[in-house]
């Protein structure tokens, strides 16, 4: 490992270090899984990336689902594993010399800084006529301050899980947001080594002009988790409370702008954040769009599937809807990807059209049951939907969401 620090001497050349950003990453493990050299590896506090072994082959950009992985300092030496270990928050781009005290060598500075600045995003496109995000308003040290103006169980009172839906209000604070963006919310007070709670993040759930229109307020659909400390805060916040939020993330899960364009939303549980975002824009602005919504949600049981009473109401004109139940008693156990092979006919017709998207939302585990399911549904063997997946990715139309 080389000498720690940023800055380093003059004689150091110039390079541009892969880094994490430990106030967004939700620590899912999927960069340390996907990295093909090795270079990501964590402690109890951080992921990291090994300097000495990152070989910018950008694999981990794309699955990871916060954007935490796309972030690059241009550095004279390396952080070294440890700094990185210690970071609750990315040091800011250091000041770097490029070795000669000349214009040129200031400029192939500033050229490094701003590409390292950009990202590497390329490879998660966002759907070609998607709003422009605004992203990374809000962090940790000037958090938006929210108000909580509504909260309400969204499953059955005998249900296993307790999911809420959550209404933040912003007041005079601008936070926009665009359906499939995230935000992340501080928990008050400290872990037991007395470090800050980490940042939290949750799906929107309501569309980009709040949840009743021209509305600067938003929702989330959040599942209280056994000992979760954001979840179980969200799920006890009061009416009136208010609440730390940062953000907003994501730049590609985004919904397209264009009415012709089919979406195709897989989800289960609380993945449906998403979708009833995406369902509420169209329903409020492009009610007769020529383009066709398809959703497919799964859950254990009607009484644990959010937003089950107001999906109902939704038109099958505007949201053709399939739910599929695992734990409904007497019944076979079926998954998302079980129903959609039963529903073959009418997944494939969209497959097939040039302005479907894909969106999958919700457990990581359903990710290869739901691609061995399009695959057999698109064609015989893989090899055809590989292709196809690989040419909507590269398009702006295929996106996962997984944790
Ligand atoms: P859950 O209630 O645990 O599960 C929902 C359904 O998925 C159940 O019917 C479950 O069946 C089924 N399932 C389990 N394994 C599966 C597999 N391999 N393939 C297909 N279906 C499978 O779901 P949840 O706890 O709400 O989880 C939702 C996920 O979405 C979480 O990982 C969460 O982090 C993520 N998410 C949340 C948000 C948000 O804003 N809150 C946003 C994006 C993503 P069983 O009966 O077998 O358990």
């Amino acid at each position: 490992m080389e000498p720690t620090g940023n800055a380093g001497t003059a004689a150091d050349a110039l390079r541009k270090q892969h880094v994490i950003d430990p106030e967004i990453c939700i620590r899912c493990n999927t960069c340390e899984e996907t990295c093909p050299v090795d270079s990501v590896t964590h402690d109890d506090n951080n992921y990291v990336v090994d300097a000495d072994k990152c070989n910018f082959c950008l694999d981990c950009i794309s699955p990871c689902p916060t954007g935490a992985i796309d972030n690059w300092r241009v550095v004279n030496a390396a952080y070294s594993l440890d700094d990185q270990f210690g970071w609750s928050e990315l040091p800011a781009q250091p000041e770097v010399r490029a070795g000669a005290p000349d214009e040129a060598a200031d400029d192939e500075a500033g050229r490094l800084i701003a590409e390292a600045h950009r990202g590497a995003g390329g490879r998660s496109i966002a759907p070609a006529s998607a709003a422009e995000p605004r992203i990374n308003l809000y962090n940790r040290q000037r958090p938006a301050i929210a108000t909580v103006t509504g909260t309400f169980r969204l499953t059955a009172p005998d249900a296993d899980n307790d999911v809420r839906h959550v209404i933040l209000d912003f007041g005079d604070t601008a936070f926009p947001v665009l359906e499939g963006q995230s935000i992340g919310i501080v928990a008050p007070g400290a872990d037991g080594s007395g470090a800050p709670h980490r940042v939290r993040l949750y799906s929107v759930a309501s569309p980009r002009d709040g949840e009743k229109p021209n509305a600067n307020n938003l929702a989330l659909t959040v599942k209280r988790e056994p000992n979760g400390v954001c979840s179980n805060y969200i799920c006890d916040l009061k009416k009136g409370d208010r609440v730390q939020v940062t953000g907003p993330f994501g730049a590609t899960f985004l919904m397209p702008n264009d009415p012709s364009a089919n979406i195709l939303m897989i989800c289960t549980g609380t993945g449906s954040a998403p979708f009833r975002a995406f369902t509420e824009r169209r329903r409020r602005v492009m009610r007769d769009a020529p383009g066709r919504m398809m959703l497919f949600f799964g859950a254990r049981r009607p009484e644990e599937l959010p937003y089950f009473g107001p999906l109902q109401k939704v038109p099958e004109g505007l949201l053709r809807k399939h739910f599929a139940y695992s734990r409904v008693p007497g019944q076979p156990k079926v998954y998302v990807q079980d129903l959609m092979r039963q529903k073959a006919d009418e997944v494939g017709i969209l497959l097939r059209h040039p302005q479907t998207h894909v969106y999958l939302c919700g457990l990581r585990g359903m990710e290869n049951g739901v691609d061995d399911a399009l695959a057999a549904i698109y064609g015989n063997g893989g090899a055809e939907w590989a292709a196809l997946r690989a040419h909507m990715r590269a398009d702006g139309r295929y996106h996962l969401e997984t944790y």
